[in-house]
């Protein structure tokens, strides 16, 4: 068993407009940003407007239209940054890698030769503004 969901959690925050984000995209069940620290170009995530803390604590019935969502997302970050792949990656708890406590799934474009970034640096904010300027217009 895990801890309950803890509204407080900076995701929480960036939904309700209390903290700011570099939104690139939302509707109904999901909202896209980019993360503050990329691991590669154009790295962006999605997370559900449905508060959950993991992927098995999301309810089954907003779980397909987030997925839709993210797949959207992915389409549109893949075509902004034509990027060669996309590595998609989501985590549980902290034994699993999660730090922060609402469900997200990461966007992260690839290209042959081009390994991710380490975690945990912070990316140019204008560099920022310029790949999510890139990612709004490829919807
Ligand atoms: P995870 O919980 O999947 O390990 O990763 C959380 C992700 O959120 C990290 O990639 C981190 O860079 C990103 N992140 C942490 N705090 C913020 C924030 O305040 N704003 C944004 N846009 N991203 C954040």
């Amino acid at each position: 068993m895990h801890p309950p969901y803890d509204p407080q959690n900076i995701f929480a925050k960036i939904l309700r407009g209390e903290m700011p984000c570099m939104k690139v995209y939302e509707d109904d069940a999901a909202l896209a940003f980019m993360d503050i620290m990329p691991r590669s170009e154009g790295h962006t995530l999605v997370i559900p407007k449905t508060p959950a803390r993991g992927l098995l604590d999301m309810p089954a019935a907003a779980l397909g239209p987030y997925m839709q969502s993210v797949q959207k997302v992915a389409a549109a970050v893949g075509k902004a940054m034509r990027a060669e792949g996309l590595t998609i990656q989501q985590f549980n708890e902290t034994a699993g890698g999660q730090v922060v406590f609402h469900l997200h799934f990461h966007i992260q474009p690839r290209w042959e030769g081009v390994a991710l970034k380490p975690p945990g640096i912070m990316g140019d904010k204008a560099a920022l503004e310029d790949r999510a300027a890139l990612i709004r217009s490829a919807f």
